[in-house]
């Protein structure tokens, strides 16, 4: 650039070498236009996370005189800068119940010079009511914070806590039904069960033998029905105390639960391998009758050559688990029983272990189909998870996971 000044019968030039000033300038106007940029991509950050922002300065222990983003005017339901953006107009908008709980903090974190983060309710310009949460630092004279629109996490958390406190409720009302009906169903078949003895015992004889026939059936079905209503019973009972958590060694068990099935397991010609097996924390009695339940069932299905079962057991980190269930604890016992049995279809996979679903008729193999339906129950009461894989004549695995 050049300056050119008149002196008496001359002029004088003088001449300045601006590349530097100029590059600068240039350097300027780029930075500008990123900040343009940034700052737009804030504005719509905010819109999306429903994010507000302000600041409060501090006069004489009030907070006034302040600014509050466009956002946080639309988050009130109000056009940028509707009003002026003071602290007193501001606070008209919370709702009234909230607004001790809002000054308190406040005042709380300023005394104390911590941060800030509370949410109250605020009611918009028309009418609706929203949940606000604020997070923000006292800095010298201004508190600087931002706003966010909670509402619908707060709400969903309401409704989530009002369906667990509904499935709870219903499941509450279910288990004292199932404990009810089966305690009260004993006694009328008692009963019955008593008057056909006696019948039995005195008039069989006079009855034709159609009607023999006719009452043996209804003595086998009353059978049936009494053997129903005590393993109703006995699920309804299966329960959760932590008191009766102890140290269970698992080989013990099973060496327990073999004892029991000692006449069937000899009867059947079954083998029973069992390796790895661990020691772990758990409601003794149940572990034996869920063990139990398993086992009786791969002797049940059992295929007629070289029947098996093999019971193993490896830990796993919580990571290292592609099965889908709730996983509580930091690493699992997956213990496996396998057999080489009759085996089902893996549609039916997850249906066996519902109350009362059998897949093999009565006249094929007897049962009531309660027994996998206290096994998962038991499993669920160890915070676990249990899982069928099977293929029809291939056998059957049952797959126990039991927090570590
Ligand atoms: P139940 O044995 O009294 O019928 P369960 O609840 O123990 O009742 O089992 C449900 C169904 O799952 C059984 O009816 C049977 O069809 C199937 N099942 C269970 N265990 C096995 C197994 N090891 N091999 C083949 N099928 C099985």
């Amino acid at each position: 650039s050049s300056y050119v000044i008149k002196t008496g019968n001359g002029i004088c030039v003088t001449s300045r070498n601006v590349s530097t000033l100029k590059l600068n300038e240039q350097k300027l106007l780029e930075v500008n236009d990123q900040l343009k940029i940034q700052n737009q991509i804030l504005k719509d950050a905010k819109t999306i996370a429903k994010i507000g922002s302000y600041r409060w300065n501090v006069l004489e222990n009030e907070l006034e005189l302040s600014t509050i983003s466009e956002n946080l005017y639309v988050l009130l339901g109000c056009t940028p800068d509707e009003f002026k953006p003071t602290h007193e107009n501001f606070k008209k908008f919370i709702h009234p119940d909230d607004l001790i709980h809002y000054n308190s903090n406040l005042k709380e974190s300023f005394e104390n010079q911590t941060s800030v983060d509370f949410t109250y309710r605020i009611i918009t310009k028309n009418n609706k009511i929203k949940h606000f949460r604020t997070i923000g630092n006292f800095q010298e004279n201004d508190l600087l914070g931002v706003t966010q629109d909670v509402t619908s996490q707060v709400k969903g958390a309401q409704k989530l806590k009002e369906k667990n406190q509904e499935l709870k409720r219903s499941n509450e009302e279910l288990e004292s039904f199932n404990r009810v009906a089966s305690h009260d169903l004993q006694e009328p078949i008692r009963k019955i069960q008593m008057f056909i003895s006696r019948i039995a015992e005195t008039d069989l004889d006079k009855l034709s033998d159609k009607s023999k026939d006719y009452f043996e059936k209804i003595s086998s079905s009353s059978e049936r029905m009494r053997m129903l209503i005590r393993y109703l019973l006995s699920y309804s009972r299966i329960n959760k105390s932590s008191k009766d958590f102890n140290i269970v060694n698992l080989t013990e068990i099973i060496e327990k639960v073999q004892e029991d099935l000692d006449t069937r397991i000899k009867e059947s010609g079954i083998s029973i391998i069992m390796d790895n097996l661990p020691t772990l924390n758990a409601i003794p009695f149940q572990m034996e009758q869920l063990f139990n339940n398993l086992l009786s069932n791969a002797i049940k299905y059992r295929n007629t050559e070289d029947p098996k079962i093999i019971i193993d057991c490896k830990k796993l980190k919580r990571s290292e688990i592609t099965d889908d269930f709730i996983k509580k604890s930091k690493s699992y016992y997956r213990i496996s029983v396998l057999d080489n049995g009759i085996g089902f279809d893996q549609e039916h996979a997850e249906k066996i272990f519902e109350l009362f679903q059998r897949l093999h008729q009565n006249n094929e193999y007897s049962g009531t189909g309660i027994g996998l339906a206290i096994c998962k129950k038991i499993v669920q009461n160890h915070n676990g998870h249990i899982l069928a894989e099977s293929e029809p004549g291939k056998g059957s695995s049952f797959c126990i996971y039991l927090p570590a």
